[in-house]
């Protein structure tokens, strides 16, 4: 399984974020990587937030994300994982 392949995302509940999401696909794949099998983290927004005059901030928002991976120990890799995603 070749999980950096996919797009995993959430939206960002911020209703003034602007281009906001977390994305998790980088984070599952270095635990992935690392042969982790969980891990409890928070994503932060990669989005901004516009404050007049033009300017713009950083979105603060976090997404608590915490994974747990049963890695298949087969040779090949196209084993199913099991992949469990808990806001
Ligand atoms: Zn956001």
């Amino acid at each position: 399984m070749s999980i950096s392949n996919k797009t995993l995302g959430e939206p960002c509940s911020s209703n003034v974020c602007e281009e906001g999401g977390y994305e998790l696909g980088d984070f599952i794949s270095d635990i992935y990587n690392k042969k982790e099998t969980s891990k409890e983290d928070t994503i932060m927004c990669k989005g901004h937030e516009k404050i007049g005059r033009g300017q713009t901030r950083k979105c603060l928002n976090g997404f608590k994300i915490k994974v747990n991976i049963k890695h298949n120990n087969s040779l090949n890799e196209t084993g199913e994982e099991n992949l469990m995603i808990t806001p």
